[in-house]
């Protein structure tokens, strides 16, 4: 079977986001791009995930065309391939409708940086792509296009996308930003926010690129 290892493991990051509730039901999707093809392996249509085979995922290229697969892929298989076109440093992508960034996102206002991990791991504030209609072609541009360099941004009235260098890195990401939003929302109610400034959010993206985890 065509990339049978990275069809298992996009099963894995989906299982993994439905029990860490990061979507409901099947409301998000999943996706990996494969190094040495290009292809992009990506979740099907409205199938439940304890179900999910490796066959069930489907193969696409770079423009969405099904090179291996016999069922429909995600609604949103534009907003990955667009995404992965415009950034060659991303593997992974997670698209999730996780409830407090889809709250900002639903203000269509950006989630600012009060939280260190947040600083580390994305880059600065998590931006608000303007909003289009699900599954479209005008909402895979407008996404690939706000993202910038930055490792997720929201989806206004919808969700959020994250990326990363492999797929285990894009869904850290989707955590990071959903706690973020979170405190954030309590930060607010509270009163007095502080936020991180741009100079001491690149120190912590610098430092968490350097130095976290096990090398
Ligand atoms: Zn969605």
């Amino acid at each position: 079977m065509l990339l049978q290892a990275q069809r298992q493991k996009v099963i894995e990051i989906a299982l993994k986001a439905q029990r860490d509730k990061l979507i409901p039901l099947t409301m998000g999707n999943f996706s990996i791009r494969d190094k040495d093809t290009g292809y992009v392996c990506i979740t099907p249509s409205g199938m439940e995930y304890s179900l999910l085979q490796p066959a069930d995922i489907v193969i696409v290229d770079l423009y969405g065309t099904i090179i291996d697969g016999n069922r429909k892929p995600s609604i949103e298989t534009q907003l990955h391939c667009r995404t992965y076109a415009k950034r060659a440093d991303v593997f992974g992508i997670c698209h999730t409708h996780s409830p407090y960034a889809t709250a900002w996102a639903c203000c269509g206002k950006e989630i600012p940086v009060i939280v260190a991990e947040l600083a580390g791991m994305i880059g600065g504030p998590v931006k608000c792509a303007p909003y289009a209609p699900m599954g479209t072609i005008e909402l895979a541009n407008i996404v690939a296009e706000h993202i910038g360099s930055q490792n997720a941004v929201l989806l206004e009235n919808h969700g959020m996308l994250a990326v990363g260098e492999n797929i285990d890195q894009a869904y850290a990401n989707a955590v990071v930003v959903e706690e973020g939003a979170k405190v954030t929302l309590y930060a607010v109610q509270i009163g007095g926010m502080k936020t991180i400034t741009d100079q001491e959010c690149k120190n912590l993206k610098k430092q968490t690129m350097e130095s976290y985890g096990q090398k």
